[in-house]
C-alpha cells in the first residue's frame, strides 16, 4: 500500500519524516508543496535529492479528486461533481460574494439520517470521506477558480459530526498557515444534533464555529423532519449546547429551515425564541428549497418576511439565508451522490 501524504497533517508528516530519517524541516516544505503548491506528482519536489525522490516516489500517493463536472448558475454560484477513487461521486458548491469566497465541502459519501425534507438523505448512506477527500475539495475548487477561499462551511453531503476525526484533520490541514491558511474562526460545522459529536467538539482546541440545524422548535415537529430527534431530543441537544457554550464561550449559529404552513406561524416563531433564549446565538432561516415532488413547499415571499419580522425582536438576532445556486441543484438540501 502506498502512503498518502494528503491524508497527514503536519505533525503527522513529521513523524513519517523521521521514519524515513529525513530532516524533520523536510515536514513543513513536503506539506508546502502538497498543500500551497498544489503538486500531483513526487517527482515534481525540487527541493529534495533526485535519489531521495526517487527512493520515496514508488511508495507515495497524491491523489487529487477528479472533477467530473462544473455547472454554473447565473448568480455565479459553481457546483462541483468530484469522483472519489472508488468510484463514488460528491458535490461542493462554489459561493462567490464581493466580500467572500465561500466553499461548502461535503463530508461524507450520502447520509444517514433520512431527514425528510433534504434530498441528500434520499440516497442513504455509503461511507465516510477520508481526510483528502475533504481537504482537497477546497484545494481543487481554489486551483480551479483562481480565487482565495475565505470560508469553509462543512455543510454539504453528510453529517460531519459523524465523520468528527476525518473532520477535523481536514480543518488542521486547512488551516495551516503554511497551506490553506484559512482561519479556523472563517469555518463552520453545521450538525443535526448529533450531541456526543457536540461534546467532543467542545473538547477540540481549535475555534471553529458550530451550526445546529433546528428546523422545528417542538419535539414533535422536529422528529416529523428529522428521525434524529428520536435519539437526541430538543431538551437534551440543548444541554449540550450550554455545555458546549460554558467550555468555548463561542456564540452558536441555529438553522430553520422555513416551511410553509409547517413551522412558519407566529406560534412557531414565539416558540423558537424561546427555546433559544438561554444561549447566546444566531438564528439563520433558510426558505425551503425545493427537492423535487412532496409535500414541503417555501412559504411566499410574504411570509416569510413576516416570520422575521414576528421573530426578530424577540429573539436575538436573525439573518436570512438567500440560498444560491438552486437552477444548478446546489442550494441547500439538494445535493446528493450523482452519476453525472
Ligand atoms: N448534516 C448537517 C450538514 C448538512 S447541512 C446538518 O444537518 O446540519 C445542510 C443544511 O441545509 C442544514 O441546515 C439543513 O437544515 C438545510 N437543508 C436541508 N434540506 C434543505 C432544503 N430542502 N431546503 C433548505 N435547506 C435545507
Amino acid at each position: 500500500m502506498k502512503v498518502n501524504l494528503k491524508n497527514m497533517t503536519i505533525e503527522e508528516l513529521k513523524q513519517f519524516c523521521a521514519g524515513e530519517s529525513m530532516e524533520s524541516y523536510r515536514a513543513l516544505q513536503l506539506y508546502r508543496w502538497i498543500w500551497k503548491k498544489d503538486i500531483d506528482n513526487f517527482l515534481d519536489i525540487t527541493t529534495l535529492s533526485k535519489k531521495q525522490r526517487e527512493e520515496l516516489e514508488s511508495r507515495i500517493a497524491l491523489p487529487r479528486l477528479k472533477v467530473l463536472e462544473v455547472l454554473q448558475a447565473r448568480d455565479k454560484t459553481l457546483k462541483f461533481l468530484f469522483g472519489l477513487p472508488d468510484g463514488n461521486t460528491i458535490e461542493s458548491v462554489f459561493i462567490p460574494t464581493k466580500r467572500r469566497k465561500t466553499i461548502c465541502v461535503s463530508t461524507q459519501v450520502g447520509c444517514s439520517l433520512r431527514c425528510s425534507f433534504c434530498m441528500t438523505g434520499k440516497t442513504g448512506f455509503t461511507r465516510d470521506l477520508s481526510v483528502w477527500e475533504i481537504a482537497d475539495q477546497v484545494r481543487r475548487v481554489e486551483s480551479i477558480v483562481e480565487k482565495r477561499i475565505s470560508n469553509v462551511v462543512l455543510m454539504g453531503i453528510g453529517e460531519p459530526l459523524l465523520n468528527l476525526k476525518n473532520v477535523m484533520k481536514a480543518i488542521k490541514i486547512l488551516n495551516c498557515e503554511n497551506g490553506m491558511n484559512i482561519g479556523a474562526r472563517k469555518i463552520t460545522i453545521s450538525t443535526a444534533g448529533i450531541i456526543p459529536g457536540i461534546i467532543a467538539l467542545s473538547q477540540e482546541s481549535i475555534q471553529v464555529k458550530l451550526a445546529v440545524s433546528l428546523n422545528a422548535a417542538t419535539d414533535r415537529k422536529r422528529e416529523i423532519l428529522m428521525p434524529i430527534n428520536r435519539k437526541y431530543n430538543l431538551g437534551r441537544l440543548f444541554e449540550a449546547l450550554e455545555d458546549y457554550y460554558s467550555l468555548k464561550g463561542k456564540r452558536i449559529t441555529f438553522e430553520y429551515v422555513l416551511i410553509k404552513g409547517f413551522n412558519d406561524s407566529i406560534s412557531d416563531a414565539k416558540r423558537l425564541a424561546s427555546i433559544t433564549e438561554n444561549i447566546p446565538c444566531k438564528i439563520n432561516i433558510i426558505p425551503f428549497n425545493s427537492i423535487g415532488p412532496g409535500k414541503f413547499k417555501r412559504p411566499d415571499p410574504e411570509r416569510i418576511k413576516k416570520f422575521i419580522n414576528w421573530l426578530s425582536p424577540i429573539a436575538q438576532a436573525v439573518s436570512l439565508r438567500v440560498s444560491r445556486g438552486s437552477a444548478i441543484g446546489g442550494a441547500c438540501g439538494q445535493l446528493r451522490a450523482r452519476k453525472p
